[in-house]
């Protein structure tokens, strides 16, 4: 006999896929790898940031629900035509990394480089709100993805004679040690003071000005987890997000964006064991499906409380003021979509070849 708690579960599910029914092609769900399994299952698209980005151009769906936090509907919506609408299950639903570069500090510190007399390359990871992407688009820069990070650098680097890369730094020193960037060759940005303190010396003389935001999920991730790992077994393979410290990353025997992850899994051997680094409901859905061929282990279990937002009872909810007309939609202001938009279709247009 099921408990009472199954069996809400169970009648939460059922409705979803009713009304998913009901919906037909007018609806698509969309989910990122972060989501738990309890909303996965209800999605019609699943993927890393890049992937979730390029579906949305050409869907001919109506509805478009966001299961990922806030930036990820934001980019959704932009990307959307203007008779899509994008809905997310709880717009509480931020990203810690995103909030560490609010727009307004992020147009003040481009303002203070303008009369630098180089011509410095805004490079947002897609990790920010709309309106950081709209000021990057405005001054000529572009978005990147942890899948695409070293290519847009790279085009960044060619327009100008800097580039800004924000809010990640680790992303940022992991794809310069990727395309060789020395250490002497970057600055780290003190933007206290809404970049009153920057030390524009410092910054004349770098190729790479650094943004000091990160992701706190990802850098739980210890060099010594790491070697814990390999105390442990000798032959394990270690693979990490890229929003891993360098340390960590440098340790580890590959790195890569979520669908990166998730294809190292798939192509190692039989019989290996592997420690991911990287938020625990992907971990944790790959030790599932790989259970009794390769044993797949949390480097440390870390979680986003922000992705655990979305629920499939919150997307129930969702789903049922969707089909009562009630549901409010994610909206970006005109002025914010259009030079948004921009930086993200370069992106799609360079990142994707
Ligand atoms: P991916 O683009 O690799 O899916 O990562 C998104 C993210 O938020 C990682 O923390
Ligand atoms: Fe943001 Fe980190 Fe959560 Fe990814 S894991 S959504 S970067 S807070």
């Amino acid at each position: 006999m099921s408990t009472p708690g199954t069996q809400a579960t169970a009648d939460v599910a059922a409705r979803i896929e009713q009304l998913r029914k009901a919906f037909g092609g007018k609806l698509a769900i969309f989910g990122h790898h972060y989501q738990h399994d309890d909303v996965i299952r209800h999605t019609d698209i699943s993927g890393d940031s890049l992937e979730l980005s390029r579906r949305v151009p050409g869907l001919t769906a109506e509805h478009i629900v966001f299961c990922g936090v806030y930036f990820m509907a934001e980019s959704a919506a932009i990307l959307a035509n203007e008779s899509q609408e994008v809905h997310i299950p709880d717009v509480e639903a931020s990203c810690v990394m995103s909030d560490m570069a609010p727009e307004a500090v992020v147009e003040a510190v481009m303002q203070r480089f303008a009369g630098s007399g180089r011509r410095i390359v805004p490079l947002t990871y897609v990790n920010s709100s709309a309106a950081v992407k709209a000021v990057v688009g405005a001054h000529g820069g572009t978005v990147c993805t942890s899948a695409n990070a070293d290519k847009m650098l790279q085009w960044c680097l060619d327009q100008g004679d800097a580039v800004l890369f924000l809010p990640d730094k680790h992303l940022a020193f992991n794809t310069a040690d990727k395309l060789g960037i020395s250490h002497a060759k970057r600055h780290v940005l003190n933007i206290r003071g809404r970049g009153r303190e920057l030390d524009l010396d410092a910054a004349a003389k770098a190729e790479l000005l650094v943004w000091p935001g990160m992701c706190v999920i990802h850098h739980r991730f210890k060099p010594a987890h790491v070697e814990a790992a390999r105390a442990a077994d000798a032959n394990a393979l270690v693979v990490v997000h890229p929003e891993c410290s360098p340390e960590v990353v440098g340790l580890a025997d590959a790195t890569g964006s979520t669908s990166f992850i998730i294809n190292y899994v798939a192509d190692a051997p039989e019989g290996a064991t592997i420690y991911i680094g990287t938020e625990i409901n992907l971990v944790d859905r790959l030790a599932k499906r790989y259970a009794g061929t390769k044993t797949i282990k949390p480097l440390c279990v870390s979680g986003c409380a922000n992705m655990a937002k979305i629920t499939e009872a919150k997307l129930a909810v969702l789903l049922e003021r969707l089909a009562e007309g009630t549901a409010e939609p994610v909206r970006v202001p005109e002025d914010i979509r259009k030079p948004a938009l921009l930086a993200l279709e370069r992106m799609l247009e360079v990142g994707s070849r």
